[in-house]
């Protein structure tokens, strides 16, 4: 069964849009399970209604002819309840409703089993047959399996199939009802613009739909990508003839058969010569001849399936090899969308250009986020439903307040975001004035505030807000836009331009920080589970030369500055701050030996671990200072990845146990006389800064587009008013408790237009 269930999954998964979907599952479902009928009947939200989408064995007319309400029928006693029927006779329930239309009268044994998507049903897959029996518990699980595993697949070709249905947005008519996706808010904002699909390398479904500007060059670049295929076979081919069989050197043969086969390449210039780009052009007909082969019966035919996509694939290389940038063309507003947002796909566009970034994959810390924060672009990322490949050149709202994008929005909707868009511009213009005042609450504590860097751009810019220093400069950053480690002399430049630019204010430089989502193209870390994996100072410490590289630039950068701190990122036990102190010790040495005037730098740590909560004291006699890294502390302490938006909705900064580790680790750390910061995103949030002034951390460091908003909040209260807020807090048990109540606090304290304007769609 397991294969079947595989295979069933595999051939939907390339079928081209919902209608194909939903009757390829009928169609195999019903021959797997020797069933006299298979049916899906879809929840259509407008309708309120489940309407059967496709049918085996049922009347096709009945198709999208008939419905059942919410509480109409066995279909709906299946949606209701959210968990299988299964019946020996249908027409003997209470709740049986005949439909007359779909002649389904001769059959008596019924299985219906929700389709469950995100906690939703989008409907009911249904089996039935003649006879009097109850399907059998393997029966049962098989359904329920099938229908698990299709559901993502179902609920993508839904939205693909909404969005192509609905009218282009330089059309006049606009969409009835505005469709929105969900996604995690993870950069505040509301941004309106134009899709530009970010292409991956070389992946088929990816490929986004776009038109042939010019039909004669997308010819010819499909025809060079072809030429350029078939070379690198005949290579291969010639390379091995010494060590292959006769037999499988043949294989290379079926492929240049296949490149040169007519019904491939003909079909893929029609498609061009009708207006699709060639990569467009080149996925449609691949995938339908994957789908094709995948269909078959034969083993050996059906492993062709491989042989096409792998072909397919290498043309689409060559394809984008020659495409060029994307940010050619890029519309005045563009939003940048992609399957998985990455740090270095931001350039895509130019920055004047940008206005949003949406993200299929990743959350609220991915790093992209975090640099999406930085910049002040609105975000959302885990919109895990949005058919991105289907956007381009598409309208749509970036909502980053409440993680939703809509696509082609009505005019009124349009119309109810530019003023949420001329609000936000209002408060930033108010808060312009704080520059040059103190972070001062209204009793007169003081609360030096810094920033996180990384880009060149951050430095100027957080030093327009008033910065009073860097808090945490992400050295990886530089070192992941490039195509190898930089050398020593070229680190020691970026290293100068933040420390001078910054002098004689502090800049805490952290060590390299790679792994987990930060990954480097020259060194690739392939792990399964690179969170709990070679991360941060396990990479370094293992390459003491990298390590040592940096470490010399560091300080050659501060000399004569001295305003460099050293931060070790990921420390898990004391060996490896031990070791990492007696390595910038050694190069210290080394460098004054040289002649170099270096002093030593103040080193610190994050906590980032829970194993660095419990021992934070004894680390804080190690060091002279120590930065909590809570993006990575919430993640550990709640065992939430914080790339995954699966389970994005768990990952929450005010979650009672993360808010008594961060006590704690002030309590601790203060104990010893050595100053407590931190850098995580929490900081950036108006209320979680004034939590964590309560809570006696000494530094806030941030992005720095959030700093004006947090100067704002801690001018607005007194430190004792803080100190009561977060002792209320620590008395509540659920998280988003916590997150309403401080909303509620800064609104009774006038402070509420730092937390978010009022949107759309949220009730006065
Ligand atoms: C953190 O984990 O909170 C942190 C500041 O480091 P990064 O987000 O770069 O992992
Ligand atoms: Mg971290």
């Amino acid at each position: 069964m397991l294969s079947v269930l595989r295979k069933i999954v595999q051939e939907v998964s390339t079928a081209p849009d919902l209608e194909a979907v939903l009757d390829l599952i009928v169609r195999r479902i019903q021959r797997a399970m020797r069933t006299q009928v298979c049916s899906i009947f879809l929840f259509d939200s407008v309708q309120q209604r489940y309407v059967l989408r496709a049918t085996q064995g049922l009347h096709q007319e009945a198709v999208g002819n008939v419905s059942l309400s919410m509480t109409e029928g066995i279909v709906g006693q299946v949606g209701q309840r959210a968990e299988p029927i299964n019946l020996e006779d249908a027409s003997r329930h209470p709740a049986f409703h005949y439909l007359q239309a779909t002649g389904e009268e001769r059959f008596h044994a019924f299985l219906g089993v929700p389709i469950i998507h995100h906690r939703s049903v989008l409907g009911v897959l249904v089996v039935q047959q003649v006879e009097h029996r109850r399907f059998d518990e393997s029966e049962e699980a098989f359904m329920v399996t099938v229908s698990a595993q299709l559901a993502g697949i179902i609920a993508h070709a839904e939205a693909t199939g909404s969005i192509n249905s609905e009218q282009h947005p330089q059309a006049h008519v606009r969409a009835k009802h505005d469709r929105h996706f969900n996604g995690v808010a993870a950069a505040s904002g509301v941004a309106i613009g134009t899709v530009v699909v970010a292409t991956l390398a070389a992946e088929l479904e990816t490929v986004p739909d776009k038109p042939a500007h010019d039909i004669a060059a997308e010819l010819e670049a499909f025809r060079s990508a072809l030429d350029a295929v078939r070379d690198d076979i005949r290579t291969v081919s010639k390379g091995l003839a010494q060590r292959l069989h006769s037999e499988e050197q043949a294989l290379f043969d079926v492929y240049l058969r296949m490149l040169g086969d007519p019904a491939l390449t003909d079909a893929i210039e029609t498609l061009i010569r009708a207006g699709s780009w060639a990569q467009g052009a080149l996925r449609d007909v691949i995938l339908v001849q994957v789908r094709q082969f995948n269909a078959m019966e034969d083993p050996y035919l059906r492993e062709r399936a491989t042989d096409v996509r792998d072909l397919g694939r290498r043309i689409l290389s060559y394809l984008q090899e020659g495409a060029g940038p994307v940010s050619i063309d890029c519309p005045e507003d563009s939003i940048l969308v992609a399957d998985e947002l990455s740090p270095t796909m931001l350039g895509l566009v130019p920055e004047e250009k940008l206005v949003g970034l949406v993200s299929v994959s990743g959350s609220g810390t991915s790093h992209a986020a975090i640099m999406a924060r930085s910049i002040g672009i609105p975000t959302v990322m885990g919109v895990i439903d949005l058919p991105f490949t289907r956007l381009e050149g598409r309208q749509v709202i970036v909502d980053g307040y409440s993680g939703r994008v809509y696509v082609n929005p009505s005019d009124k909707l349009l119309e109810a975001f530019r003023e949420v868009m001329r609000e936000e511009r209002a408060v930033a213009a108010g808060l312009e004035g704080l520059r040059d005042l103190p972070a001062e609450t209204t009793d007169g504590y003081r609360m030096p505030l810094w920033v996180n860097t990384g880009l060149v751009a951050d430095v100027a810019r957080s030093l327009q807000r008033g910065a009073e220093g860097i808090g945490l400069y992400r050295t990886e950053i530089p070192f992941m836009i490039r195509d190898f480690f930089p050398s020593e002399q070229e680190q020691l430049q970026s290293y100068r331009s933040q420390l001078e630019a910054f002098a004689p204010r502090p800049v805490t430089m952290r060590t390299l920080d790679i792994g987990g989502d930060k990954a480097l193209p020259y060194f690739p870390i392939e792990e399964d589970n690179p969170f709990l994996g070679w991360r941060g100072i396990r990479v370094t410490l293992d390459h003491p030369e990298i390590f040592l590289v940096q470490v010399r630039a560091m300080l050659r950068a501060s000399e004569g500055l001295n305003n460099l701190r050293i931060m070790l990122p990921m420390v898990t036990s004391v060996h490896e701050v031990d070791e990492a102190v007696r390595q910038i010790d050694r190069a210290l040495l080394e460098l004054q030996d040289e002649g170099y005037q270096v002093l030593r730098p103040l080193i610190g740590v994050m906590v980032e671990v829970p194993a660095a909560v419990y021992q934070v004291r004894r680390f804080a006699r190690m060091v002279d200072f120590v930065s909590v890294g809570s993006n990575d502390l919430t993640q550990y302490i709640l065992a939430v990845d914080r790339n995954n938006p699966r389970v994005a909705g768990l990952y929450a900064a005010y979650h009672p146990a993360v808010l008594r580790a961060l006590q704690y680790i002030a309590r601790e750390t203060r104990k010893e006389g050595k100053p407590v910061s931190i850098c995580g995103e929490m900081a950036a949030d108006p209320g979680g800064a004034l939590l964590l002034m309560a809570m006696g951390y000494e530094v806030l460091s941030m992005n720095s587009n959030n700093l004006p908003r947090v100067k704002s909040a801690i001018r607005g209260v007194s430190l004792a008013r803080a100190q009561s807020l977060l002792n209320r807090v620590l008395r509540m048990d659920d998280a988003e408790e916590i997150h309403q109540y401080l909303r509620q606090t800064l609104k009774q304290l006038g402070l509420g237009q730092l937390t978010r304007p009022k949107l759309p769609h949220q009730n006065p």
